[in-house]
């Protein structure tokens, strides 16, 4: 199918051309037209499935024909700044040949100076996270009485990240008549239920993961004996020669400071991300990262939610995700834009429940390798090194999970399951998991490929 049959208006047509994009994914076909219908959706759709164009051209198309007033048109709401960031950049490429249009980013952590100017003038739309986007609501500086379209990018990961209060604030300060696209990886439990608060009448669309629209992720798992071993893994790991950037991800803000201190030290580009950094820092450091400056970023899942850089060629899971839905999104950074990607997983022996619970989240075995003469002894005693300051605490998850789990059932299952002694989780898992088989990768001198075999 091409996007000339998709009824949108040739402006935005001409746009998506410039981007070289030969059709729509398949969630762009479907939720496109839907939406220029002028329904509700609630679209389930993986990362990196071109679900920001699905609702983006839509919008613009709309936008192409313009009214008169001066708040925005168009509100999405998105879980991190990154992702608002990358939102924007997209309405800004997909509508830069729709006249006078106006796109606005209003993201916590950035100065209220420039979102304050910026919300002085007339504004089409508005990309925000919820709370920053609150606190200019409840100064006044919004009118929606405008608003035609409201989307919520992420909404399982917003109700993960504890805004639910937020969001339905800001929806009740919607007009009635708007339309709302819901889009999530997720429909199920939590989001079901604020769907059904949030949406008229609204179409289904779900979209199984297409892992050929996605490029091809090979997936692997090394296990490692102790945070010594897992350091020796990386380091290796980053050594490959097909390895273009690699994001590498950890449990801890503290965790993602040091291993990339600790990689700088050994000559490799590294830098770090995560919350705890000013807005400009992380700025510095994802620009640094695209223009390929900073070769391994060491993240955490916070930060590198929705990050969109082609050059990955590496995830490596330091640390394994806390819920089975967050390894998704974090080996959905590579394999970008239909390139192929590589995400290795590094997990202690005592952390085989945690793949299992993945492996059935994604329904795919992910398969077990060695790295030649780094490989794993015996099973060790369980007291065997994790227990140090890189591994979040098994109890205090508990708190900043436990309000969240009833609806995700079986596939949120959470660390916070796991008892303090970091054994597995309390709950007995179904049976049935995809069996992972054991494999040895090649050692090609000093060349290590990573490919699918
Ligand atoms: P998203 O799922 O919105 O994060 O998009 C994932 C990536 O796919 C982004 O890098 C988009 O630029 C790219 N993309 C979106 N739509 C298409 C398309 N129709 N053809 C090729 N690439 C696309």
């Amino acid at each position: 199918m091409a996007f000339t049959k998709l009824g949108l208006n040739p402006d935005i047509l001409k746009a998506i051309a410039a981007t070289g994009y030969d059709q729509p994914t398949p969630v762009q076909q479907r939720a496109i037209p839907a939406a220029l219908a002028g329904g509700d959706l609630l679209v389930s759709s993986q990362t990196g499935s071109g679900k920001t164009a699905a609702f983006m051209l839509p919008c613009l198309h709309r936008l192409a024909v313009p009214t008169e007033g001066r708040g925005p048109r168009v509100l999405v709401l998105t879980p991190t700044r990154e992702l608002a960031q990358q939102v924007t950049q997209a309405a800004d490429t997909y509508g830069k040949f729709v006249r006078r249009l106006r796109c606005v980013s209003i993201v916590g952590g950035a100065s209220f100076g420039p979102q304050l100017k910026a919300l002085g003038q007339p504004v089409d739309v508005i990309v925000a996270t919820p709370g920053r986007l609150l606190d200019h609501m409840e100064r006044g500086r919004i009118d929606f009485s405008r608003l035609e379209t409201l989307v919520l990018d992420e909404a399982d990961r917003m109700l993960d990240m504890g805004f639910i209060d937020d969001i339905e604030s800001i929806i009740a300060r919607t007009p009635a008549k708007r339309q709302t696209l819901l889009f999530s990886a997720t429909l199920d439990g939590v989001v079901g239920r604020l769907a059904s608060r949030v949406t008229r009448d609204a179409r289904r669309i779900e979209i199984i993961s297409e892992p050929e629209q996605r490029g091809q992720i090979a997936q692997l798992l090394l296990f490692a004996d102790d945070l010594a071993h897992k350091t020796r893994l990386l380091d290796t790991l980053l050594r490959d020669t097909e390895l273009t950037q690699a994001l590498v991800f950890t449990a801890t803000k503290r965790a993602a400071d040091e291993i990339s201190g600790q990689l700088r030290e050994k000559g490799f580009a590294a830098d770090a991300l995560h919350g705890d950094m000013s807005q400009r820092e992380r700025n510095r450091t994802l620009q640094g990262m695209r223009q390929g400056r900073v070769r391994v970023l060491v993240a955490t899942d916070v930060a590198a939610r929705g990050l969109d850089v082609p050059g990955i060629s590496h995830v490596i899971n330091f640390d394994l995700p806390r819920q089975a839905e967050d390894y998704v999104h974090r080996i959905g950074r590579t394999g970008r834009a239909g390139r192929s990607g590589i995400a290795i997983s590094l997990a202690a022996h005592f952390e085989k429940r945690q793949v299992r619970d993945i492996e059935r989240y994604t329904a795919q075995p992910i398969r077990v390798g060695v790295l030649p003469g780094l490989e794993p002894k015996a099973r060790p005693a369980r007291s065997d090194g994790f227990g140090d300051s890189r591994r979040a605490p098994g109890p205090r998850r508990v708190a900043a999970k436990r309000p969240l789990e009833g609806g995700y059932g079986a596939r949120g299952r959470t660390h916070s399951d796991r008892g303090p002694e970091g054994r597995g989780y309390a709950g007995e898992p179904r049976r049935g998991a995809p069996r992972s088989h054991g494999h040895s990768l090649p050692a090609s001198g000093k060349r290590r490929s990573f490919g699918n075999h």
